[in-house]
């Protein structure tokens, strides 16, 4: 990874100050042109919502705002409040989530978000009495659990047992059921299989398989019609740099085909991508405090650990990293650096969890240098343990 002039720049004006250097830095302009860019291939009927919970900043909301995403998918009372502060109104979010509580319930609502999307029949039940008590009629999407899995996926949302959406095999029991309620307004069906996904045939297959479903919804209930299809997330990122980025050219005219296949042309079709969106627009920047060798292998201490950016340890995997060499002078003449090594990454935890980046090979390190962690504009701060050890918050600069 290169470190793109701008990061470079405005960290080597932070660390001008002097203050231990331990930070975000955003820059948004990429997820404006992903959602601008996805909104000019995407067949008709297609509409992007930013999936917020993989970034939550004002920056990222703004972004959204600004590039014209459809709306916000939001997965919490909190996320709403957050998304409608941005200047999203709410007719603007969709709902997603296991574990709806009943005041969020209510806000949905009340101010008239476009569609909840039901995970289960207690949900749906719960809704229905929350709109009738409110005297109104509340759009729902089901959410399917379906029997079908994506194995390329590091995270699955469906097949097996899941805890969310409805196993699909329950459907004729659940669905009748779902329908009879007077104060929801069944729109559809959303079915996410996986994330991270990068091998864009692997998610077509998902669209088809979806498609395919409410097919025989729609054959099983007379004047059932799924106008309204919801394919999740799932876009992926190549954290590993293998140089196989998601080409969504190719998702584009994949759908395109399947919606011509099945006649679901003039239908709305949701995209709720996070990191797809937000990765590459955050890096974690983090100073060297300490280099160690401890028994042949090199030991790197940053000023944040997995209490400021967890996603590495949690998911195994070393994102990108680039140094940005500060030449500060040494303590002490036999003082460690690195030199064309393999080493290992941690933060200042007091838990061998603690970890950055495992074995990572790195051209040239001095302690007081920063470590430059990219792809973290997705998944960073509010994925990690912040409270854990108590140190103190790393801002995040908006460039
Ligand atoms: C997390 C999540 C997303 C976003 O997933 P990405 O892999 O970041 O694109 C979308 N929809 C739902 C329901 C989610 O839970």
């Amino acid at each position: 990874m290169q470190t793109p002039e701008n990061v470079q720049h405005k960290l080597r004006e932070l660390a001008a100050d002097g203050k231990t250097l331990n930070c975000y830095i955003y820059d948004t302009s990429e997820m404006c042109n992903k959602i601008k860019l996805l909104t000019d291939i995407m067949p008709a009927g297609v509409e992007v919502f930013y999936a917020m919970k993989a970034n939550p900043h004002a920056a990222f909301l703004a972004a959204a705002l600004k590039a014209d995403a459809r709306g916000i998918e939001i997965a919490s009372l909190g996320e709403a409040e957050k998304a409608v502060a941005a200047g999203f109104d709410a007719s603007r979010l969709i709902y997603t989530g296991p574990g709806k509580s009943p005041e969020e319930l209510s806000w949905a609502v009340e101010n008239g978000i476009r569609t909840v999307h039901i995970e289960s029949l207690t949900e749906a039940y719960r809704l229905n009495a929350i709109a009738a008590a409110a005297g109104k009629t509340q759009d729902i999407l089901l959410r399917i659990n379906a029997d079908f899995d994506i194995h390329e996926a590091q995270t699955t949302f469906s097949g097996g047992s899941k805890k969310f959406g409805v196993d699909e095999e329950k459907l004729a029991d659940v669905l009748p059921q779902i329908l009879a309620l007077d104060s929801l307004n069944f729109r559809g069906l959303h079915v996410y299989a996986a994330s991270g996904v990068l091998c864009v045939n692997d998610l077509l297959k998902n669209c088809q398989l979806v498609f395919g479903m409410a097919k025989q919804i729609e054959a099983d209930f007379d004047g059932v019609i799924c106008d309204t299809i919801d394919f999740g997330g799932g876009f992926g990122v190549d954290y590993l740099e293998t140089s196989h980025d998601f080409d969504p050219q190719a998702y584009a005219d994949g759908l395109q085909h399947l919606i011509e296949e099945y006649g679901y042309q003039g239908r709305t079709f949701f995209l709720e991508l996070g990191r797809y969106l937000a990765a590459d627009s955050g890096w974690f920047c983090t100073e060297i405090l300490d280099i160690k060798d401890s028994r042949g292998k090199k030991q790197v201490i940053c000023a944040g650990g997995i209490n400021h950016f967890r996603r590495p340890a949690a998911l195994a995997i070393n994102h990108p990293l680039a140094l940005v060499r500060l030449q500060r002078e040494k303590l002490f003449d036999s003082q460690e650096e690195i030199r064309n090594e393999s080493v290992y990454f941690g933060g200042p935890l007091c838990t061998g969890a603690d970890k950055l980046a495992n074995d990572v090979y790195v051209e040239a390190a001095d302690v007081g240098d920063i470590a430059v962690f990219g792809l973290a504009g997705a998944y960073g701060l509010t994925m990690s343990n912040m409270e854990f050890l108590s140190h103190e918050r790393p801002q995040e600069i908006v460039i």
